[in-house]
């Protein structure tokens, strides 16, 4: 690596993978990044459907994020001049069992049009590989090569970055780095199920978005802000997490069934659902992060970042990204 820029794999394209990136883009380096899904941004996903009134994106996991610290903030605010982001709007409110009160006031945002146009505004100057899932680490000498689904390898480099749930960091480094697996394998996130509802009628509740704090099946529900002339009113459900977690091997009908009942309690509307879409997030909410911002290793150049060591925000997501590239700046480029 003498006197050369090291070469960086970061195997996952969320916004942690991206944060990390574009800090050790913004010194010259030219890591690589490796992603299974079609699209960069992880859990900023949006899926495009077809409905009666023609292809529209709907957001299907986060729905919005806060900016509370300054670094992020002053990012953020740079996406929402370049039209990229949008402050989130939407009329909030808590329910405890049956108290209903506005969520506390925060400085909330999302992508615009839909969250994943963010991360994927952010990626085009990165150089990602798309639907390439990384099965093995393997070392070679003081380098890795990552092995790919088809057992072929990549090239070699000098440093690897984790930048993938919890879970799956823990099973690439058990060979090359037990002790980080180790570490890793103490976050804990869990499951979710999400379900979209596009309703025959428009209900008026008085909120768009609802956080429910109480026991049964729904954590969350959302208008989806469709066209004004859209004739289905659009609904996104995300079950509990205990409530996911019990029913995560359970057949989709059955799921979708009894979180659109709950929804139709919830919204008190008993308008029949035209179309439902059901969406299984294994690895969805953190539950028990690390605490620390990130894991680096010097000695074997591996390293990894997420919202698993952190909390259970995008915020917390990209700090952790950020952490990882400053504390990698500081040992690699020093290296030279
Ligand atoms: C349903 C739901 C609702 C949420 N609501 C909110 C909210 O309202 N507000 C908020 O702030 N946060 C929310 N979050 C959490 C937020 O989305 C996450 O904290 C954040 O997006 C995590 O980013 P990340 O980069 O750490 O991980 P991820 O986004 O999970 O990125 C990891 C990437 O790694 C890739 N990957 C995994 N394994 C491999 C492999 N072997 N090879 C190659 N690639 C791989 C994945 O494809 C993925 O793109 C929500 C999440 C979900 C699922």
């Amino acid at each position: 690596m003498t006197g050369r820029f090291p070469r960086i794999a970061i195997i996952g394209a969320g916004i942690a993978g991206i944060a990390c990136a574009r800090r050790l883009a913004s010194v010259g380096l030219q890591p690589k990044l490796f992603d299974k899904g079609r699209r960069p941004g992880g859990r900023l996903a949006s899926r495009e459907i077809g409905t009666a009134d023609g292809q529209r994106f709907v957001d299907h996991g986060a729905q919005y994020f806060t900016a509370r610290s300054a670094a992020f903030a002053e990012e953020v605010a740079a996406l929402v001049q370049q039209n990229v982001l949008r402050p989130w709007s939407a009329q909030a409110l808590v329910r405890s069992n049956d108290s209903r009160q506005v969520m506390p006031d925060d400085a909330r945002f999302a992508g615009k049009p839909c969250m994943n146009a963010w991360p994927a505004q952010l990626a085009r100057a990165l150089d990602i590989q798309s639907e390439t899932a990384i099965k093995a680490l393997v070392p070679r000498g003081k380098r890795y090569s990552l092995r790919l689904e088809d057992g072929s390898l990549t090239q070699e480099f000098d440093a690897v970055v984790l930048a993938v749930p919890a879970l799956q960091a823990a099973n690439l480094l058990e060979i090359p780095a037990p002790d980080l697996a180790m570490s890793s394998g103490a976050a804990r996130l869990a499951p979710c199920w999400a379900v979209w509802c596009a309703l025959s009628s428009h209900p008026s509740p008085s909120f768009d978005a609802l956080r429910v704090e109480s026991d049964g099946p729904i954590a969350w529900v959302a208008r989806q802000a469709g066209h004004p002339s859209d004739s289905e009113a659009l609904w996104l459900v995300h079950a509990s997490a205990a409530w996911s977690r019990a029913h995560l091997e359970d057949d989709e009908v059955e799921v979708t069934s009894s979180l659109v009942t709950a929804l139709r309690t919830e919204l008190e509307v008993y308008a029949r659902p035209r179309w439902v879409r059901a969406h299984r997030w294994r690895h969805a909410l953190v539950e028990r992060a690390l605490g620390t911002p990130c894991q680096w290793d010097a000695e074997r150049r591996l390293g990894t970042c997420g919202d698993w060591h952190l909390g259970p925000r995008v915020e917390l997501a990209w700090q952790s990204g950020h952490a990882l590239a400053e504390e990698m700046l500081a040992t690699l480029v020093a290296a030279r």
